[in-house]
């Protein structure tokens, strides 16, 4: 059956309507200089004016550059952390918009927190939290480790590319698999970038995991959408649910049942199993925040703790990109 362009292009521009998007803005390159250890954080980044001198490291890696007028003269800098442009006048505080901004907390104590999450395997305990950032309740720690969870889910943005295996796993969660809904609900759909040449799996590299809503089969095309890259080559079981990927504009390519030892999905979905039963705070609610975490360890596994703190700063401060440019007098008289 022949089928038209122009059908072929609105199936793309649907697919693409669901992507989650933080900012197609390109960033500056970052600083090549991490925090090698705790010894070296504690040194270079111990007080919340190194601090806010590092994120402007990572936010213009060229020196100061205004917003609003694009002077790059050395702007003013205030005790309270506001940098103002000696041009214009206006001015631009680094935590605005961030999640360094609530709770409220010193911001050497939040890039406490960042390293010691960024040098475990799994994430550190709402009491670890409350104590490191001498936050008053447990609550305010909990949405701090949410604000990092989200973070880490900034970081994963580029769609997967080349040769991906796109595959569904239902999750046996602790205490979950009780509820009567737990086959609907601990649905999750997983997309692994494999190394191997065209036609071939080869090895295992990033993934991207969204929990479903349910057992809707548009969910595995609308997943594919928002995490592959269109045009690459997506092999999957068959599934009425994939049907649809050729005509979207992927090369689709049905793996055999029998192959299933090679599946980087089950492997991945094992994987993310045992973690979650390792975590203490995992519910229906905030499930896609745990596979955002688990996302974001797995990708970056290999890569030193400071590099990977490095990104999670970087990621922080991309929140604000929307929200960084702010009225300068106002800030000013505040100040
Ligand atoms: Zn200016």
């Amino acid at each position: 059956m022949t089928r038209t362009m122009g059908s072929k292009n609105e199936k793309r521009r649907q697919l693409r309507s669901g992507c989650r998007r933080v900012t197609d803005q390109p960033r500056p390159a970052e600083p090549s200089h991490y925090p090698r250890d705790k010894r070296d954080l504690e040194t270079a980044l111990g007080d919340s004016r190194q601090c806010r001198r590092y994120c402007e490291q990572l936010n213009w890696s060229s020196g100061f550059r205004c917003p609003e007028c694009g002077d790059t003269t050395e702007p003013w800098r205030t005790s309270t952390g506001l940098i103002a442009c000696r041009a214009c006048r206006h001015a631009v505080m680094i935590e605005r918009g961030t999640i360094f901004q609530r709770p409220s907390a010193p911001l050497n104590r939040w890039f406490q927190v960042l390293w010691e999450v960024a040098d475990r395997e799994a994430c550190m305990s709402v009491e670890q939290v409350r104590e490191t950032m001498g936050l008053p309740t447990d609550e305010a720690a909990s949405r701090c480790l949410a604000s990092i969870r989200q973070t880490m889910g900034l970081a994963e943005q580029r769609p997967l590319s080349g040769v991906v295996e796109l595959g569904r796993a239902c999750l046996e969660l602790p205490g979950m698999m009780l509820e009567e809904s737990w086959l609907r609900k601990g649905l999750v759909a997983i997309a692994v970038e494999r190394t191997g040449a065209a036609g071939q799996l080869g090895e295992t590299g990033p993934l991207r995991i969204q929990h479903l809503a349910g057992q809707d089969t548009s969910d595995g095309l609308a997943f594919a959408g928002t995490a592959i890259e269109l045009g690459s080559e997506v092999h999957t079981l068959a599934w009425e649910g994939y049907a649809q990927l050729a005509d979207a504009g992927f090369q689709h390519r049905i793996r055999r049942p029998e192959h299933a030892a090679s599946s980087g999905v089950d492997h991945v979905a094992s994987l993310l199993e045992l973690w979650l039963w390792t975590q203490s705070d995992v519910d229906w609610s905030s499930l896609q925040s745990h596979l955002d975490e688990f996302t974001f360890r797995f990708n970056h596994r290999s890569e030193p703790s400071g590099r990977t703190f490095q990104r999670l700063v970087s990621c922080a401060l991309r929140q604000a990109d929307a929200n960084l440019a702010l009225p300068g007098r106002d800030l000013l008289r505040s100040a």
